[in-house]
């Protein structure tokens, strides 16, 4: 039984139908989950069309001259159509591996039987019993007290991903990576934006030069930042937009007009809509599910993946748990041994990080050493009108192993990939240098970092 029809839980319900174990998936609004509805899929869809915008209109550099007509509603429309491609996708995927579907809302009646819910008056509803349970019921944004959702006004990331139009200003509550992401698409859409943010820059979790690029590049597209302040209260103004105020750490208020409020402040886990008491299962003071490494929760039998089981809240990581999950609950000696997880940010410029910084290595008990590549000096940024970031690996200076890895450029969700493999095979940074890169691309940057570590770069 697997509760949850995101990507945790998807693909424990696929990887369980095809270890040959009878697979019931229930999911009570649509397959693929805040991912593929709501979150990764949209959000990137539409990054990806305001990019083809935006690069149009400033590429006059390259002897280009455009000023596109963006139609929000038929880029919204377009990026409806991927996410329903993909969530057919889904659904067919969990048929043809011979998952049963059903569609509800599951709550835990004992340790062995769950109730569904159906959706819809006079849908009624049933019983399952399972053996094992998989619990896959992801997250939803955190409201800020006094900022309820409403879809008009204050908008979660769902509405922001939603929008028929592009609103003139919009005030952005949170600099998290989903705050800067859609602050990101609005601007170079031709919304003003300005962001609020309680704590002193952009992208808490990432290093200051890291944060720092992406800062830059979002204040050259026109969007304004406001750090060390909290949304406090909001109302609604005669004219239809809304008056925000926040206070900083001394209770100063400042007022922020603008046409539409988007408030990103993180994610919570859901586990209410569960019945936990039925099992006896409660969750950590954080609100998660905690589990082992086979993502087994304090009941044996039962299992959490993805946003409920803790950080990072990824879709990535749901799917490597939901894996093991499934293949635990068939009986393989299966576990969650990933020595990295990787994490992108899809700003402009974007961000991939993997394993350890300079500082969580040192802390570790390493002697951490340091290889960077600045893209400036890399032929193939350049041919893509791209300079700034950089690629920066960091090793252990008395083995040579690969502990983590930092790139903040253009493709740098994509770059990471060869970094977050190079720790996975306990590589050396010997490896990454001695193996030919294609030029002129950008991974050649990878490669020269890691020359750049043993003090044989060639090109910087
Ligand atoms: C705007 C945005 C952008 C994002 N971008 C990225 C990105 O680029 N990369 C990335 O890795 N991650 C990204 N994420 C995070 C990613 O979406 C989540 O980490 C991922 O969806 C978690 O998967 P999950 O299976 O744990 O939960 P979810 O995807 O949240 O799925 C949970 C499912 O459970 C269902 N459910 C809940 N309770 C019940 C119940 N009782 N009965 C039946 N069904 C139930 C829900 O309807 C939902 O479909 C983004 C998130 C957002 C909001």
């Amino acid at each position: 039984m697997v509760i949850g029809g995101g990507p945790g839980g998807y693909v424990a319900a696929i990887r369980g139908a095809q270890l040959g174990v009878e697979t019931t998936l229930v999911e009570r609004d649509a397959y693929g989950g805040t991912c593929l509805n709501h979150g990764c899929i949209p959000s990137k869809a539409l990054i990806s069309a305001a990019d083809i915008a935006h690069d149009a209109k400033t590429a006059e550099s390259m002897g280009i001259f455009a000023d596109p007509a963006v139609d929000m509603a038929g880029m919204t429309e377009w990026k409806d159509g991927v996410v329903t491609r993909l969530t057919r996708g889904v659904e067919s995927l969990c048929k043809s591996a011979g998952v049963n579907l059903v569609e509800g809302t599951a709550e835990f009646v004992d340790e062995e039987t769950v109730r569904v819910a159906h959706g819809g008056e006079g849908q009624g509803s049933g019983t399952i019993t399972f053996e094992h349970a998989v619990i896959a019921t992801g997250s939803r944004p955190i409201e800020v007290p006094g900022f309820e959702f409403d879809g008009e006004a204050i908008l979660s990331s769902r509405d922001a991903l939603a929008l028929e139009t592009v609103p003139e200003e919009l005030l952005v509550v949170g600099a998290g990576y989903i705050g800067m992401e859609l602050s990101t698409v609005l601007a170079k859409l031709g919304a003003n934006v300005t962001v609020v943010e309680m704590l002193d820059d952009v992208l808490p979790g990432y290093e200051s030069d890291v944060a720092g690029v992406v800062r830059e590049r979002a204040e050259s597209l026109g969007i304004d930042f406001a750090f060390g302040e909290a949304a406090n209260e909001w109302e609604a103004l005669d004219d239809g937009r809304v008056r925000v105020t926040t206070v900083d750490a001394d209770d100063e208020p400042t007022e922020y007009n603008a046409e539409r409020c988007l408030v990103a402040v993180g994610r919570e886990p859901v586990t209410d809509t569960l019945g936990l008491n039925a099992i006896g299962l409660d969750p950590t003071d954080d609100g998660f599910l905690a589990t082992d490494e086979q993502a087994r929760t304090d009941v044996e039998h039962i299992f959490a993946v993805g946003d409920v089981a803790g950080e990072p809240m990824l879709a990535h990581k749901a799917m490597a748990e939901g894996e093991v999950a499934a293949e635990a609950a068939a009986g393989e000696p299966a576990a969650l041994d990933q020595q990295a997880i990787p994490a992108a940010v899809f700003t402009d410029p974007e961000i991939g990080t993997v394993g350890m910084t300079e500082a969580e290595a040192d802390d570790a008990g390493f002697d951490p050493v340091v290889g960077e590549m600045p893209m400036r000096a890399s032929g193939r940024a350049l041919t893509l009108s791209e300079r700034e970031g950089f690629v920066r690996l960091v090793a252990d200076a008395e083995t040579d192993f690969v502990l983590g890895a930092q790139i903040v450029g253009p493709e740098a969700a994509e770059l990471i990939a060869e970094v977050g493999l190079a720790i996975e095979m306990g590589a050396r940074l010997e490896d990454i240098a001695g193996t030919v890169h294609t030029h002129p691309t950008l991974s050649e940057a990878v490669q020269e970092a890691a020359k750049a570590a043993h003090g044989e770069a060639i090109h910087t």
